[in-house]
């Protein structure tokens, strides 16, 4: 019979001392000196008196504090070894036989109720011994438990609406290598995850990581949910951690776009000591909490009173029509973006129920609240405190009452709710920007409008309102003619006047059936706004739609891009976007069938690059890895290339008068797709390798054979400097897992240029430099183990405490 030594409920003197140092580290229940977490010999927890030591935590600030906390790991020690040992592989041994591990004695029984204690907590009945401040963290908790519950009583409860993504699977170590291998079949084409952990809160130690959920993200209706428990891993050596392992490496990858509800590091850094996964290869990891606060600031703007009051007001409503075209371009700076005019600042009037935040920080929302202002849907958090490391699969029991299974079950349905819920967010605002951006702005009145419904193509999905324009239509020939997507930024409204008022139209010649769409501001990705973002708009119906239509796909993007982020940085989202794409619509497979446009030049100078030279070389730098991209994954650069005595005054989009130029490029693009047959010729020419002469015939069967003798120069300048580049390269061998920003770091520390650095290939990290000096200085002095895996750890190391 167990009993409760340290804090028996007739011992007030240690309810109070637990008290004072419990807080605000959450203490989730007494400690059990049974082994197992289903002792039958509980209490009802709710009873217990030292359950006033609940600290619940709804705003991600407060999750972010406890990540934070627990990144020493009690629960696993050097030797890989967890609580519920995992070299233990009998599956028929009763769950106590883990009954001398130390930590386990201070962990907690999974609760149906953490709540109910707290519900009744009024400043009448609060303990008398208490100090004023945790007198105000004791009603504070019991305010957030009734606030809580109160909520679930008024709101319907939040569901996955009507999509069913089947049972959450389970990865433990009784999950069988069959389940492991189809698991990781199942989303080896799949690059978007959503991803939420759980860990469990141990009274006066850091709280123990438990859980690890992912969802799988194919599309809005179609996902797998991963849970990983990690307290239940197989051993290192197994095959099955390997498979495990395998599966976080595709997750864990620059392929992949990870989405989480706040901070991905701060949610991931207490799991890394797991050795599943290494976080430096995540790229670009996408913060969803912040998506939504830009979101939802921008479609509640202050009221009139509020904005007064700040006095923003200023006369810049007059802007001319050019830059009204690109506006999005300059409020999306980032370094500039806390001063958007929608941000929250601290003495807004606005009313709660329309702005709920009032400081300027992107890390307010919570979820809970997030998902019943936009859908008014409960999710519950009551057992966001909970025995997580229990062992949710039933494989990891030997036996269960019904009592205990139904605890489960509500903890495992917690456990993904938490990540269908952002994901259900996710796909919401991503809509609705998409919505707002490539419906026709109603500058057309009825009269103007041009004649469609009949002669229209039918999209796809029927949700959006994109408004064709067709025009010359021949339906029967459609179906034999080459499709051809052009997606781009605002440089593409010079290639149709009908972009000038709407993102999208449609033509069809004799020859091909053309789709533009033209998005001003439109970014390879953008980490603040998912309309912008082409990797999650992609994503959307719309453009998901196009792109299944296209025979070919042409992409002029790269400017908005370039002006904020390092060339090595964007070329890497180049990299990710096509990934996502070819994984989507397998008919863009082939080299001939994406084109990418380099970026054209641009003296718009931003706080990121402050000078036009720096931001040429930014963008000149970009143009050089876009070609040596162009080899390793396959594609085609289509050669335009704009200069800066051809950028309009704004001096970022282009004068009027080479407008035809581009549109000469992008069409003989098309006619040259048409005229050569695919696959074994066009590749025969364009999977040449790079010798100078090659180039000059590919450039001038790619750009435009024409009058254009400037741009043609152009061309072959960058093409001698590339092929210059290459003739002073020095190369490293490189272990996996070196991050772009980690190379770049070791690189500064020997003083040797990385502006030409491309990322590793195959092994291989190939240093270019402008000199043959250069590179001899660097051949000196980089140590042939530079990039080795001892070099690996010390700088991730280096990294993580600086
Ligand atoms: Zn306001």
């Amino acid at each position: 019979m167990p009993s409760y030594p340290q804090y028996s409920a007739s011992s007030p003197q240690q309810d109070q001392s637990s008290l004072s140092l419990s807080f605000p580290q959450p203490m989730t229940s007494y400690p059990l000196l049974s082994s197992s977490p289903f002792s039958s010999n509980q209490r009802s927890s709710s009873s217990h008196p030292l359950h006033v030591h609940h600290h619940h935590s709804y705003s991600s600030d407060s999750r972010q504090q406890d990540s934070q906390r627990s990144v020493l790991l009690p629960s696993i020690n050097s030797a890989g070894s967890s609580i519920t040992g995992w070299h233990d592989n009998s599956r028929h041994e009763s769950p106590h036989r883990h009954q001398s591990s130390s930590s386990d004695r201070y962990r907690s029984r999974p609760k149906l109720r953490p709540h109910q204690h707290l519900l009744d907590r009024k400043p009448e009945n609060c303990p008398p011994q208490l100090t004023d401040k945790q007198k105000k963290k004791w009603l504070n908790a019991g305010q957030k438990a009734n606030a809580n519950h109160e909520l679930i009583a008024n709101t319907p409860p939040f569901s996955a609406s009507d999509v069913d993504y089947g049972k959450p699977i389970h990865l433990h170590r009784y999950t069988s290598p069959d389940i492991l291998k189809s698991s990781i079949t199942a989303i080896s084409d799949i690059h978007l995850f959503m991803i939420d952990t759980e860990s469990e809160s141990v009274y006066r130690q850091p709280s123990i990581p438990a859980l690890i959920q992912i969802q799988c993200i194919e599309n809005e209706h179609k996902a797998v949910v991963l849970i990983i428990e990690i307290q239940h891993l197989p051993h290192h050596s197994t095959i099955e951690f390997k498979f495990i392992h395998q599966l976080c490496d595709h997750i864990f990858s620059k392929h992949s776009t990870i989405m989480t509800w706040g901070n991905l590091m701060n949610e991931l850094s207490p799991f890394t000591s797991t050795r599943l996964f290494d976080l430096s290869n995540v790229t670009n990891p996408i913060n969803l909490q912040t998506f939504f606060t830009n979101f939802w600031n921008q479609r509640h703007p202050h009221i009139l009173q509020c904005s007064h009051q700040k006095q923003e007001i200023n006369a810049s409503s007059n802007r001319d029509a050019l830059e009204l075209i690109c506006h999005v371009t300059e409020m999306n700076v980032e370094d500039e973006y806390v001063d958007d005019k929608h941000a929250d600042y601290v003495s807004c009037i606005c009313p709660k129920e329309y702005r709920p935040y009032k400081s300027n920080s992107s890390s307010n929302w919570s979820l809970q609240k997030a998902l019943k202002f936009t859908f008014n849907c409960a999710l519950d958090k009551e057992l966001t405190q909970n025995a997580w490391t229990c062992g949710l699969d039933k494989a990891l029991h030997h036996h269960l009452t019904a009592e205990k299974q139904v605890i489960i079950e509500n903890m495992i349905k917690y456990a993904v709710n938490d990540v269908l819920a952002p994901t259900k967010l996710y796909f919401y605002i991503l809509r609705k920007s998409a919505e707002a951006i490539l419906t026709v702005q109603s500058v057309l009145g009825p009269s103007q409008a041009l004649p469609s419904p009949s002669s229209s193509f039918p999209i796809a999905n029927g949700n959006n309102t994109i408004n064709e324009l067709p025009l010359v239509i021949n339906d029967s020939s459609q179906h034999q003619l080459p499709t051809f997507f052009v997606l781009s930024d605002s440089h593409g409204k010079c290639l149709n006047k009908q972009l000038l008022s709407q993102t999208t139209t449609e033509m069809t010649t004799t020859n091909h059936h053309v789709i533009i769409t033209a998005v001003s501001g439109l970014k390879w990705i953008d980490n603040y706004e998912p309309h912008l973002s082409l990797v999650h708009l992609i994503h959307t119906p719309t453009i998901s739609s196009f792109l299944s239509r296209a025979t070919a796909l042409v992409l002029l993007i790269g400017t908005n891009s370039i002006r904020l982020t390092k060339s090595t940085d964007v070329i890497q989202q180049v990299e990710q976007l096509i990934t996502h794409i070819r994984n989507n619509h397998q008919q863009l497979e082939d080299e001939q069938n994406i084109a990418i446009i380099p970026s054209f030049s641009c003296a718009k100078t931003t706080q990121k690059f402050p000078t036009t030279t720096s931001l040429e070389q930014n963008i000149e730098s970009y143009n050089n890895l876009l070609i040596s991209l162009e080899q390793t994954m396959k594609f085609s650069i289509l050669d335009i290339r704009i200069g800066q005595h051809e950028l309009a005054n704004d001096r970022i989009h282009v004068h009027h008068d080479a407008h035809d130029k581009i549109k000469a490029g992008i069409f003989d693009y098309f006619n040259r797709f048409i005229s050569v047959p695919p696959p074994p010729e066009i590749q025969s020419v364009i999977a040449e390798p790079h010798d100078q002469q090659q180039d000059h015939q590919k450039s001038s069967k790619r750009g435009l054979r024409s009058k254009e003798s400037e741009n043609k120069r152009n061309q072959a300048r960058h093409q001698r400097q590339y092929h210059h580049l290459l003739q002073h390269q020095i190369s490293r061998a490189i272990c996996p897992s070196w991050s772009m920003t980690l190379i770049k770091t070791v690189l500064d520390s020997y003083n040797v240029n990385y502006y030409h650095t491309p990322f590793p290939l195959q092994g291989q990290l190939h240093l270019r430099f402008k000199t043959q000096a250069e590179a001899d200085h660097a051949n000196n002095i980089l140590p042939i183990t530079a990039f080795d895996e001892n070099n690996l750890r010390h700088w991730t190391h280096n990294e993580s405490h600086s």
